[in-house]
């Protein structure tokens, strides 16, 4: 298939859902062979399929990325299956929100643990893979919360401010293997993921549904909600040749809210 990725191969964690199913179907339109990882067997099948009836190639592998075990076995069956490994966008993450003084230790623990320690994995396990295909790009998913403070989501924002730098260290440590590693911070994305935020500490859970796009009403310049494809665009772009001079760096696309503070409307 051709395509910008064309030839590349590339696994996207927590690719069943949202901005990971949005990079996976990107990536396999734009040519790249796509293994994809999660928890969630059915939609990472749906993905598979759909990606397949488009006329790309695609494979579904249950791993948690948190399970340090199971990682050799996701390189091996990308290497298996597709013959490389060129691309790692290690993307799987959760939204828990609390007051800090309120989050429990375990809440804290399971946050890090799939944000945080999740990337560690994903990169660690990649980089040999990668070296042996002689250089490739590693995308690393954080977020706004990442760049600046957001009340609510202390222990969110700590992993992915985490992450960003974790990418700029990568990044100098692999530039001479040709190695690109890259963060992307997307701002208020409308994704399953805001459906799923537990809200409060442990054992006092506030059944608060958070609406993205009441919130990107109140927060964005730019009239409206972000959509994963808008992130699948920026994550693309930093695998294809176009990038191959940019590495340890953040890609913001965020419609505008970290352009400025307060306010982000003009008075009316
Ligand atoms: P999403 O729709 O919930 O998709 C995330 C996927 O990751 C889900 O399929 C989820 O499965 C899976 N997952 C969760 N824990 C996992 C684990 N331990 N191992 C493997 N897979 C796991 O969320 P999204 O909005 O696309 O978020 C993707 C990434 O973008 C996250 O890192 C998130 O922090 C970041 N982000 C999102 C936004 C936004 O506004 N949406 C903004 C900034 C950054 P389950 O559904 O079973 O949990």
């Amino acid at each position: 298939m051709a395509g910008q990725v064309a030839g590349k191969v590339a696994v996207v964690t927590g690719g069943a859902s949202g901005i990971g199913e949005a990079c996976s179907e990107t990536l396999a339109r734009e040519g790249a062979s796509v293994l994809i990882t999660d928890i969630d067997d059915g939609l990472g099948k749906d993905v598979v399929g759909r990606i397949a009836k488009a006329g790309g190639k695609a494979h579904y592998l249950h791993h948690d990325v948190r399970d340090e075990a199971g990682w050799p076995g996701v390189i091996a069956e990308a290497e298996k299956r597709f013959g490389r490994l060129d691309i790692m966008v290690a993307n799987a993450g959760i939204g828990i929100m609390a007051p800090i003084a309120e989050m429990t230790l375990a809440d804290w623990q399971r946050q890090q643990a799939i944000n945080l320690d999740g990337v560690f994995l994903s990169i660690r396990h990649a980089i040999p893979a990668l070296k042996r295909a002689g250089g490739g790009s590693l995308v690393l998913m954080s977020s706004i919360a990442g760049l600046r403070g957001a009340p609510g989501l202390a222990a969110y924002s700590a992993t992915k401010g985490g992450v960003r730098l974790l990418a700029k260290s990568v990044a100098l440590e692999h530039a001479a293997d040709n190695i690109r590693c890259n963060s992307v911070h997307p701002g208020i994305i409308a994704t399953p993921i805001w459906g799923k935020i537990p809200t409060g500490a442990e054992g006092n859970r506030r059944n608060a549904p958070i609406d993205p796009r009441e919130r990107a009403a109140q927060s964005v310049p730019l009239p409206r909600v972000g959509e994963a494809q808008d992130i699948a665009n920026g994550v693309l772009f930093l695998c294809t040749e176009a990038a191959n001079y940019m590495t340890g760096q953040e890609l913001v696309i965020d419609g505008g809210i970290t352009a400025g503070g307060k306010p982000t409307r003009p008075p009316q």
